[in-house]
């Protein structure tokens, strides 16, 4: 199985952090008119939270341009992801295909439960290799796991030969495709597969407010799935989801709001083309990436380095693989990429 996070040294290592890197959160986030509708919403919270969720679910359905019965809405993606986990799972034998490496948690959960864990390795340029994911296809795979953007990556798998994979694949098996950073890519309407979903292909799509809403703490999240698919998940979940009238009323508002994450995407390439500048003037090869972080190989121990960084106040974190280390350091707030590019210039 894919690592664990090991939570209490995460918290162990927070208060050390001038500057958190480590999590692809947007330091911009919530924005005031999600704060706002947020405060208003604490006054009715006596309440059960059913016609906010409903009236979130509303406007999603209506963004997408699919149905309600096509939405299903959790406390954050990450409950989602542990449901079709859970769901994919029933069948003894069955393995989740993905990438290796991609985004653990839905392949851990799966494989926690006693399900297999069938990885392929990224292409030369870290794109999905479509090509052996289908060669991958039998009997025995339970769902298809494709994480784009990937984490921890920041890459694009091409949106055409994806198009094309779901649309042969999905009559076999069941895609999942996490969308959590589709905001961060040039004209994400265009390389979403959403599309997909409209078209009746067996195709769930994962979307979360944690990135470009700055909802980390909040905690909502959906899934775009056919209306059966969105039945059978919906029992791992608490029905209407676990979102509180607090998270869903600052949602909706923020859905709204579209300057506000015009303006995040923003931040996050300047934050993004100062990082690049400062590591290929220190002589490394960052890879281009399509997300809120930015993933470099390293010439050191990866985890020698994460810990030289964090003692000058800089949380990141760093990955093994191809024979490479390599540090994935989340895009922060200009001061907290200034940290980062001192402290680095220290290492490197
Ligand atoms: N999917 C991907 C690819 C992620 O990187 C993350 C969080 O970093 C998640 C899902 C889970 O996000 P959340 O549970 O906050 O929606």
């Amino acid at each position: 199985a894919p690592p664990k996070v090991d939570i209490d040294r995460v918290l162990a290592d927070l208060p050390q952090m001038k500057a958190r890197l480590t999590s692809n959160e947007n330091p911009y986030g919530p924005s005031e008119k999600a704060k706002k509708a947020l405060i208003e919403a604490v006054n009715e919270s006596c309440r059960y939270p059913r016609e906010r969720v409903k009236a979130l679910q509303e406007a999603i359905a209506k963004e997408e341009g699919v149905s309600e019965e096509n939405i299903l809405l959790g406390a954050g993606s990450s409950e989602l992801l542990l449901a079709a986990a859970l769901n994919y799972s029933r069948k003894s034998g069955s393995f989740i295909l993905s990438a290796d490496p991609t985004y653990a948690s839905l392949v851990r959960a799966a494989v926690d439960v006693g399900s297999g864990w069938e990885k392929v390795p990224l292409t030369n340029d870290f794109a999905h290799d479509l090509n052996a994911m289908e060669k991958k296809v039998n009997d025995d795979i339970s769902l298809v796991y494709i994480v784009n953007p990937n984490n921890p990556t920041a890459t694009l798998t091409p949106t055409d030969k994806l198009r094309a994979f779901c649309e042969t694949v999905s009559k076999r098996k069941p895609i999942f495709i996490d969308e959590a950073y589709i905001d961060y890519v040039e004209n994400p309407k265009a390389q979403t597969m959403v599309d997909c979903v409209r078209k009746g292909q067996n195709v769930i799509i994962a979307r979360t407010f944690s990135k470009v809403h700055g909802f980390a703490g909040l905690r909502v999240g959906y899934v775009i799935a056919q209306p059966d698919t969105i039945k059978e998940l919906r029992k791992y979940t608490n029905g209407a989801g676990n979102i509180s009238a607090t998270s869903a009323s600052a949602a909706l508002a923020s859905l709204q709001d579209k300057e506000f994450t015009k303006y995040c995407v923003q931040k996050n390439q300047e934050a993004k083309d100062f990082t690049y500048a400062i590591l290929k003037k220190e002589g490394y090869t960052p890879l281009t990436s399509h997300t809120n972080f930015v993933m470099f190989p390293i010439k050191m121990d990866g985890k020698k380095f994460t810990e030289e960084m964090l003692k000058r106040g800089v949380g990141l974190r760093n990955w093994e693989f191809y024979d490479q280390h390599w540090c994935r350091v989340s895009m922060g707030t200009m001061d907290d990429m200034q940290l980062f590019a001192n402290a680095f210039k220290q290492l490197s």
